[in-house]
């Protein structure tokens, strides 16, 4: 396994872990004074801060993008809305490449409005996903399928498993694969063998940490930092780096009642010492 206190330059920030006081700019300028050398941002904080602004300060700054978030939400009511989740992942490929990330990632979506139809929601991923592989595979960008915990499966991801993704994956073909968040994960049974598959297809192009905390008082939105949770994060770090995973592991942490009203720099100091000693 990776020795991260020795590896500082594979942590990577994922910008959502302090949107809520700081800007774009003020992210990247702030990774860069922290030795963070990576970061996954938002799409609407780069259409805020403007793609050829963000493309130049990474440049700037010497900071690369572990992934680009996000792509997806590809089901809809109807077909105007589906061509139109398309675009918009076109439009998201066009940025990640631009931005030059690792991966798009992508949040595939749920149920459209007044669906129970999660199979049918599932066979939208899937033909979505596939129309949008044919222009990234030769452009070069891969695609990041993260499957999400359940309890999202009505409006952010029906694809909630790892065994999900990697059998969509093996129908998909090349240029598709997973990103292994363990926020998502980490309660899965299936987990070891199901990294351990994507790892035989070289499909690992992405792993997302921050913990789970008991109790979790909000569904979206009281994420933990690591350490403070019940993830055993070094040990699902070892399944995905056994599976030859050789990324940038990446923070992310949404927490409204408390990280995201600390001192922006305070959270990146904690995020660099926790990466360190507890990952
Ligand atoms: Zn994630």
């Amino acid at each position: 396994m990776r020795d991260l206190a020795a590896r500082p330059e594979l942590l990577s920030l994922n910008t959502a872990t302090v949107r809520e006081r700081w800007g774009l700019q003020e992210i990247i300028e702030g990774c860069a004074r922290h030795g963070i050398r990576a970061i996954s941002p938002w799409r609407d904080q780069v259409a805020k801060t403007g793609l050829a602004n963000v493309s130049k300060l990474i440049r700037t700054h010497g900071i690369g993008l572990s992934g680009y978030c996000r792509g997806g939400m590809f089901p809809a009511a109807d077909a105007a809305g589906r061509e139109r989740a398309r675009e918009d992942n076109r439009r998201a490929l066009d940025e990640a490449l631009t931005l030059d990330a690792a991966c798009l990632i992508l949040v595939v979506g749920g149920l459209p409005p007044g669906s129970t139809d999660i199979a049918g929601a599932r066979v939208q991923v899937e033909e979505g996903i596939a129309w949008l592989l044919e222009q990234a595979r030769p452009a070069g960008m891969k695609l990041a399928i993260e499957p999400l915990h359940p309890m999202y499966a009505a409006d952010r991801a029906c694809v909630n498993t790892l065994a999900q993704a990697n059998d969509m994956c093996d129908r998909l073909g090349d240029g598709v694969g997973v990103a292994v968040d363990v926020y998502h994960v980490w309660w899965d049974p299936a987990l070891e063998s199901e990294i351990a598959r994507a790892g035989r297809a070289a499909r690992l192009f992405a792993f997302h940490v921050c913990d789970w905390l008991v109790p979790t008082t909000d569904l979206l939105l009281d994420r933990g930092m690591m350490g403070d949770g019940v993830i055993d994060i070094p040990r699902i770090r070892g399944w995905v780096e056994a599976g030859g995973f050789k990324g940038h592991v990446e923070v992310e942490i949404f927490s409204a009642a408390n990280w995201w009203k600390r001192d922006p720099d305070e959270v990146l100091r904690v995020c660099r010492e926790r990466y360190a000693t507890v990952c």
